[in-house]
């Protein structure tokens, strides 16, 4: 049998189903299961996913069964909505859009009423009564399928669209300022003057054939599959290249008839907080692209439908609720009201800011349309997003003295929560390059519209204002969906990108000046005003505000609750200072998986040097007598900080020559004979170090040829922890060997250890309970976990030093090469951001069981920056982990990606 390529939809039936989305991509799959659900959708086709992959693996041609399918496709929608392709009295008109699995915003290609020409246009003006509307629609394809099609779309920001030009011009001639201001005779003439522009271009008449419309809007729509913009897309959110868009073709039906039409994108609860009720635009006698492109603001669906278009908006109420019901979460929809009557030409899930995916999915529980365990899906809330309710908001004072010292510049339309403040930059390449030079720089990009080429820029900014565009804007739904802090529609600015400024009334903003905006209110102003910590932080790290004041906090400690019923991996943090072990026990943490002793010599750092400059035994035991009681008043108070929750203390772990000044002479003689400036060479001498990638003298090395500073931090921790135990609190110490790769390394710092603690206990007469353990951080540590297990009563995966040491790629330079390797898909990730399960994970695994091997039950847990990242978390529960341990904001985002992995285990 033929494989099948097409998938029709239409008449209340449809081949297709939402289980498809692999084949019929997420638009597709929805379309068809809308109309097996007995809603008001156009008829239509989608041609495959797999038509897309064979599209790009021979050389941009298709399989040869699919123009059969299609013809077959074209016949049914013809006989469903009564109209056919090319007919003079009743012509069929479609559209073209593309529809990946996950949904990919405003990245791909759209071409609408296909179909038309200087025959069927008049057909249209008759069997539509409005000649107006027919040449509007017959102008916009021209103009469509100019851009898209045949590749008239500007590339550059200064080159001019020849379309948008002509059209300014009638405008301007007319004396109106608005598209639906221009009369039908303007159109007509508008339509010869963009086909001529074509020829011009182009050097080939306009398209006539339906069908050669039909299949060269296909063949964009693939190939915007592989435009720069998608590619960004799918690179930043993990969506693999291989998989392809499906391309859908569907009757058109009209939002532009006149004033009983309108067009419409809404959400079914409001995606920036999550508030319960339609949020959404639309616009009357308008094309759906009209809302999405922010030329016009558009009006609220939540204010104005339900009394401009009272049926209508019933009838979208009911349609709302039948989605919410049947998908169970909040739907992302695209209408059209064509002479009143409501058509739907797409459902989705719907994106969400982190802030908003919270309250919906607690609010979806409470309203008893999904389970808890539900709710704490990773596609409700991805756990990075969390982040956002740690989000800053403005200082209220600082924001007060902003608006009584007038610095209120204007409104916009909130759309991404959240503050911030930064220079002004115009264009989003410029935000790019700006940010390349320094990831620090604080920028907010601001627009006349938001478009979709803007991803790269948006990625670099702290937030994003525009003009013009309504919250559902294209460029609005992926800022959101970064949970960058942003703002639209704000119509007072007024933007000049040649003179680079924006003005509101007589305040003139320049590039580079500061601005503040909140994403929660919509307000702008001049110049930084401070942020403050979000509302959770202000409840459970500064305790500035009552939990019972706040109810994003409440929302949040009960999906934490949730969290901590499910999952199985515990939580600890890293943590050197009792302040950031409180901080980590108010996230949830559970304890202390690494402490950097090292951290902790920074406050004595003379002594320090005193012990490492030492040349003998016996001045390194003087310099070492002075570092003890620091060392054991700084592990009592994480003792006590930590009340009773195991901590665990990693012994010295730097090369030593980190801690001593470095000298600057030899660079001075070199200036001076030279005659260039010191600083000129002492900054190229910086950038050319390739840093010690640590393989020196370093970790269990340094105890082991210098026995006696693992001696003095053994005693330090024994003393604290019997000073704590004496006070009355519960401790339990585990000594933590660093960068052990032989079990002869592990035994010999374990007998200094445990002598020390015989020591302490005989002397004080009082005993703890105590462990030894070690790091796995290089490949040899995993490959004889069996022989280390023997003496180690813990391990704990230090992954910093376990992914340069199997990668060979220095933790400390890679940062020159890894963006270029992201970028041309070398790696799908930073290993060092995410662990690479195929490579360390593997190493990681083998630990694991040799590990277990030789100790039944051993305590295993992660103490690399991984700890705190959602997908690693989520290996580490399947590899049989007991703990991740991550810095303190982390913690809430580990507990849930734990639940996360926890639930996916038991489907
Ligand atoms: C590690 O290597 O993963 C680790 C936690 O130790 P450090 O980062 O201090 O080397
Ligand atoms: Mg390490």
């Amino acid at each position: 049998m033929a494989t099948k390529y097409v998938y029709f939809f239409g008449d209340g039936k449809a081949e297709g189903s939402a289980k498809m989305k692999n084949e019929l991509g997420g638009k597709g799959a929805n379309l068809a299961e809308m109309t097996n659900i007995g809603l008001p959708v156009p008829a239509g086709f989608t041609i495959s996913t797999e038509v897309c992959t064979y599209f790009y693996a021979n050389d941009k041609t298709y399989p040869p069964e699919l123009k059969d399918q299609v013809e077959e496709a074209i016949a049914k929608i013809e006989k469903a909505m009564g109209a056919k392709l090319g007919d003079t009295t009743n012509p069929l008109l479609v559209s073209c859009r593309s529809g990946a699995r996950e949904s990919m915003p405003g990245m791909m290609d759209t071409v609408l009423n296909i179909g038309l020409n200087d025959t069927t246009v008049d057909a249209l003006a008759k069997s539509s009564g409005n000649e107006r509307f027919a040449w509007d629609s017959y102008r916009r394809f021209v103009q469509m399928y100019g851009d898209v099609v045949l590749g008239m779309k500007p590339e550059k920001k200064t080159d001019i669209d020849p379309f948008e030009d002509l059209l300014e011009k009638k405008k301007h001639a007319a004396g109106v300022h608005f598209d639906n201001e221009l009369t039908a005779e303007q159109l007509k003439e508008l339509v010869a003057e963009f086909k001529a522009a074509v020829k011009k271009t182009t050097g080939k008449d306009f398209p006539t054939d339906p069908r050669e419309q039909i299949y060269g809007a296909v063949g964009a729509v693939f190939g915007s599959w592989m435009n720069d913009r998608a590619i960004v897309y799918r690179r930043t959110y993990g969506i693999p290249h291989e998989w392809g868009t499906a391309v859908n073709v569907q009757a058109m039906v009209f939002g532009n008839l006149g004033d009983d039409c309108a067009t419409g994108v809404a959400l079914t609860r409001d995606g920036a907080l999550g508030v319960p009720g339609y949020c959404g635009d639309y616009l009357i006698n308008a094309q759906g692209e009209d809302v999405v492109a922010g030329i016009r603001t558009p009006l609220r669906i939540e204010e104005t439908l339900a009394k401009d278009m009272p049926a209508a908006f019933k009838e979208l109420d009911e349609i709302g609720k039948i989605l919410e019901s049947h998908y169970k979460d909040v739907q992302d929809i695209e209408f059209t009201v064509q002479r009143g009557k409501v058509w739907m030409l797409q459902t989705r899930n719907a994106k969400r800011t982190g802030f908003a995916a919270v309250r919906i999915a607690v609010d979806l529980v409470e309203e008893g349309k999904i389970t808890d365990k539900e709710a704490l899906s990773p596609k409700r809330i991805p756990a990075d997003d969390l982040n956002q309710l740690l989000q800053p908001v403005f200082d209220q004072a600082g924001k007060k003295a902003a608006q009584d010292g007038g610095k209120l510049l204007t409104k916009g339309i909130n759309a991404g929560p959240g503050a911030a403040y930064g220079q002004v930059v115009f264009h989003a390449d410029d935000a790019e390059a700006l940010y390349l030079k320094n990831p620090a720089v604080e920028l907010i990009l601001v627009r006349r519209e938001t478009t979709p080429e803007d991803l790269r820029g948006m990625k670099a900014a702290k937030g994003i204002l525009t003009a013009f565009g309504g919250a559902s804007s294209h460029a609005a739904l992926v800022s959101r969906q970064m949970g960058k802090v942003c703002i639209v529609g704000a119509g007072d600015l007024n933007i000049d990108y040649e003179k680079a400024t924006v003005t509101v009334g007589d305040k003139v903003v320049k590039e580079g000046d500061f601005i503040s905006i909140d994403g929660f209110t919509g307000e702008i102003f001049e110049g930084k005003v401070q942020t403050k910590p979000s509302e959770v932080i202000q409840v459970l790290i500064n305790g500035t505000m009552k939990a019972e004041e706040s109810e994003t906090y409440q929302r949040f400690a009960k999906l934490m609750s949730w969290a901590d019923k499910y999952r199985k991996l515990k939580v600890r943090t890293n943590a050197d200072e009792p302040k950031q072990a409180t901080q980590a026990v108010s996230f949830g943490a559970e304890g202390i998986g690494l402490c950097r002793t090292e951290h902790m010599f920074f406050d004595h750092v003379d002594e320090f040097r005193e012990m490492i400059l030492a040349g003998d035994l016996e001045s390194r035991q003087k310099a070492l007598a002075k570092l003890l009681p620091f060392q054991r008043g700084d592990f009592a108070g994480l003792f006590k900080a930590m009340g009773g929750r195991p901590v665990t203390i990693r012994l010295l772990d730097p090369p030593l020559h980190e801690f001593l000044p470095h000298d600057h002479a030899s660079q001075s003689a070199l200036a001076e004979k030279i005659g260039i400036p010191v600083d000129t060479i002492a900054r190229r001498v910086h950038e050319l170090h390739e840093s010690n990638p640590m393989l020196g003298h370093r970790g269990c090395r340094l105890g082991i040829v210098f026995p006696e500073i693992t001696a003095m931090q053994a005693r330090a921790i024994f003393e604290a922890a019997v000073e704590v135990k004496k006070a009355g609190m519960d401790v339990i110490p585990e000594v933590m060997i660093p960068l052990v790769g032989y079990i002869a390394e592990f035994k010999n710092q374990e007998k200094v250890i445990r002598e020390q603690a015989e020591l302490v206990f005989k002397e004080t007469g009082v005993k703890v309970e105590y462990l030894v353990g070690t790091m796995i951080e290089v490949p040899r540590a995993c490959a004889t976990a069996d022989q280390i297990a023997s003496g180690a009563e813990f391990f704990s995966f230090g992954t910093n030093d376990l992914t340069q040491t199997t990668l060979g790629m220095s933790r400390d330079d890679y940062g020159g090469f890894i963006n270029h390797y992201k970028e041309n898909d070398i790696v799908p990730n930073d290993p060092f951001q995410m662990i690479d399960q195929a490579g360390v994970g593997t190493l990681m695994k083998m630990g694991v069981e040799k590990g277990r091997s030789a100790r039944a039950g051993l305590k295993i847990g992660i103490c690399g920056e991984h700890g705190g990242e959602p997908s690693s978390v989520m290996f580490c529960h399947k590899i049989g982990l007991d703990y991740v341990s991550c810095s303190p904001f982390r913690v809430p985002i580990a507990r849930l990606a734990a639940a996360q992995a926890a639930i996916a285990d038991m489907k």
